[in-house]
């Protein structure tokens, strides 16, 4: 099993300049690169006439002015949220003023929000974000002739939504699937057993090409999905490993696993280490020595 995934990252970016990704679909993305927004957030128009906007992305005045002048002399009927993390869904109200249109969500979620790394502050999601109208699995956005279809899959985040483009085999994927990296899962606001089974359930779907919320257009979505699995599989090997080799803290095991790393991605490794171990004591495979699994506990196999 490897751990490497391919990545197109070639990709040329025109801040603010509508590009057509696929039929009925232009992307306009925001001048907010970073080290968890690849080149920066990618916000859909979706439509001809009627318009939805997939993802505002921040509120930055350019960007938002840049989504005006592509959909002058259309209407925008919908702002729809693949998620409540700020460089998606901040810029909403902002656009709703200018241009109108109803902003939809998955809404607030009764669990904790956030990351409890020191370094991943809770900064990234909105917890107080809320729309005009939430959206569930199962439900369905008209937008003209064209129909999402809604599809809940938590994992990255609790409210995280994707919309299937129903007869065009395309799917909006947010941060769930992304063109350009693996997806980060920070408990307690990212949940791995979540998002394994969300990443499963688009197995099942036969979709040609995934519009991610970062990076390019994704043209072999199941290779992708199936990647982001045996990756996930194989991270989890390697934790168990180092917990067969004695190495049984947080701390250690990033060490181990990513070597001298910077303070910042140290923090996002640790919690991605947390979520795997959360998965496995879930499933009884590991235990923590507090009872309760923390960035602080120590950590047994129980697989031997
Ligand atoms: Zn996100």
């Amino acid at each position: 099993m490897s751990a490497e995934l391919a990545f197109n990252r070639n990709i040329d970016v025109d801040y603010g300049v509508p590009e057509e990704v696929a039929p009925c679909v232009r992307r306009i993305v925001a001048n907010n690169p970073g080290p968890y927004t690849f080149l920066g957030t990618n916000s859909y128009l979706v439509g001809t006439g009627r318009v939805a906007v997939v993802d505002p992305g921040p509120e930055d005045k350019a960007h938002l002015e840049a989504i005006a002048k592509a959909v002058k002399g259309e209407r925008l009927t919908h702002i729809l949220i693949t998620h409540s993390h700020r460089d998606h869904c901040d810029g909403a109200r902002a656009l709703q003023a200018m241009l109108g249109g109803e902003i939809a969500s998955f809404g607030p979620t009764a669990s904790q929000r956030g990351a409890v790394a020191p370094g991943l502050s809770y900064a990234f999601v909105d917890p107080a974000f809320v729309p005009d109208r939430t959206l569930t699995d199962g439900d369905t956005v008209r937008i003209g002739t064209l129909t999402l279809d809604v599809l809940h899959m938590p994992g990255h985040a609790p409210d995280h939504l994707c919309f299937a483009l129903v007869g065009k085999r395309t799917v909006f994927t947010g941060d769930h699937v992304m063109g350009w990296n693996t997806t980060v899962i920070a408990p307690p606001e990212g949940n791995m057993a979540d998002f394994l089974a969300s990443l499963e359930r688009l197995m099942l779907r036969h979709d040609k090409t995934f519009l991610p919320g970062h990076g390019g257009r994704v043209q072999t979505p199941q290779r992708v999905v199936k990647a982001y699995i045996m990756h996930r599989k194989w991270r989890e090997q390697t934790i168990l490993a180092c917990l067969e080799d004695g190495i049984g803290t947080i701390p250690q095991i990033v060490e181990r696993l990513y070597g001298s790393i910077d303070a910042g991605l140290k923090d996002a490794a640790a919690l991605s280490v947390l979520a795997h171990l959360e998965h496995l004591a879930a499933r009884e495979l590991v235990a923590a020595s507090t009872g309760s699994v923390s960035l602080r506990s120590v950590f047994v196999s129980r697989t031997s």
